[in-house]
């Protein structure tokens, strides 16, 4: 692999508000092996003059379905195999050149489409996947109409299965299924913790799967060394989620105060992610958006701005995610402007690289711009702490991505 001598940089590290200038930053094979504020001598890299421009970490998404080929849950079953990975590719290849060298796919994403990536086949950020999402039947995984009955979807006999959701009811199935996902390699397990928009059968306010479900999966998460990650909107399941165990909120939207100081006392995640409510708010009728859908929509997202006030309030720590579905997924980088009603542009940079890599268990060695660290690095033509709607524009503003030490978009050079 190539050795590469980033010159004239100024440099965020994924933390710092002190950013420095002039920064040489020399990348050997996939890792960062030196960052200093007097030139390197380096003979054998490529030089790149990145002339005063920032150079950061490469941005996170901890919340993407890359399979989600639709809008519609029960359209993204019937597409198959081979629409779903062609989805896959597209959304993929458009978040790395948005800057984005990792992300985590919280439901669908297999070893399969891992591999791909690893092997080259596909421009795509590094790949976290959490397999297929436990629900319970009924649940917010569970894409079936009332009108349809067990397995007639082309469910396999074993179980329900659908191209995104496990179901499994009781201890036994929730400790099989996880076991099944983390024996496929799941980075993390995720769980339909609440009611949810997309399903079909499902109230918006349902707590989600028994306390002793919830408990069983966490447990068996907690012995593999990785966690639980939970799709909650209400705030009741959000309590006993995290009571119960769950480190990561996905979405969290009804946020309320009173929660928001508990998720921050336990210590646990919240990924919001407003891209996808605010992308169907405007284009859910006409993308076919169900109607049942869309007004459960409206309810979860009303809030969802005020509840980012109450978690900033609180202080919990926050990763950054969009869980765009189908034609939505060119909003991923609107993520940064909806953020920006609420935080600072350093505040939200630090979700997208240093705490999104620590709930990926990743920290030091994603997220961040330091020696012995992966060289994921984006190079950003001004400056995002003061203008955060630069990384905003799908990837216009950013000339340059390397992803694993190779430079996977270039038009700063070229
Ligand atoms: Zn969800
Ligand atoms: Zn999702």
């Amino acid at each position: 692999m190539a050795t590469v001598l980033f010159e004239n940089a100024r440099v965020f590290d994924g933390v710092s508000a002190d950013c420095r200038d002039g920064v040489a930053v020399l990348v050997d094979g996939e890792r960062i092996v030196e960052i200093s504020e007097v030139p390197i001598i380096a003979p054998q890299a490529r030089r790149i003059d990145v002339a005063g421009r920032t150079l950061m970490p490469g941005l996170i998404d901890l919340h993407v379905h890359a399979y989600a080929s639709d809008v519609s849950a029960a359209r993204i079953d019937l597409a198959d195999t081979a629409y779903r990975t062609a989805h896959a590719v597209r959304m993929l290849g458009h978040a790395l050149d948005c800057g984005f060298t990792t992300v985590r796919d919280i439901g669908g994403g297999d070893w399969s489409l891992a591999r791909a990536i690893v092997d080259g086949i596909i421009r795509a950020p590094r790949f976290f996947y959490a397999g297929k999402i436990m629900s319970m039947t009924g649940g917010h995984g569970d894409t079936r109409s009332m009108a349809e009955s067990q397995h007639i979807h082309g469910y396999c006999s074993c179980g329900s299965m659908n191209a995104l959701c496990v179901i499994a009811d009781g201890v036994d199935e929730c400790i099989k299924a996880v076991r099944e996902e983390l024996r496929r390699g799941a980075h993390c397990i995720k769980i339909m913790g609440s009611g949810g928009v997309a399903s079909p059968t499902d109230p918006l306010w349902m707590n989600q799967y028994r306390e002793d479900e919830i408990r069983a999966m966490v447990g068996e998460c907690t012995e593999r060394r990785t966690y639980v990650a939970a799709h909650c909107h209400p705030t009741s399941a959000i309590r006993r989620c995290v009571d119960f165990g769950v480190r990561c909120i996905e979405h969290g939207t009804m946020m309320d105060a009173e929660t928001a100081e508990f998720v921050a006392e336990r210590g646990a995640y919240v990924v919001p992610t407003l891209a996808i409510g605010f992308a169907l708010i405007e284009a859910g009728p006409a993308l076919g958006f169900p109607a049942v859908s869309q007004a459960k929509l409206e309810v979860a997202f009303q809030s969802s701005i005020e509840g980012l006030r109450h978690m900033r309030h609180a202080g919990i720590k926050l990763g950054f995610g969009t869980d765009l579905l189908g034609a939505t997924y060119v909003q991923q980088c609107r993520e940064f402007t909806l953020r920006r009603e609420v935080f600072t542009p350093l505040e939200i940079l630090r979700q997208a690289t240093s705490t999104s890599a620590e709930i990926l268990m990743q920290d030091g060695e994603l997220g961040c711009v330091r020696e012995g660290a992966y060289a994921d690095l984006i190079v950003v033509d001004g400056d995002p702490l003061a203008d955060i709607d630069l990384l905003a524009a799908d990837g216009a503003n950013v000339p340059l991505v390397m992803r694993n030490g190779e430079i996977v978009k270039d038009v700063l050079t070229a």
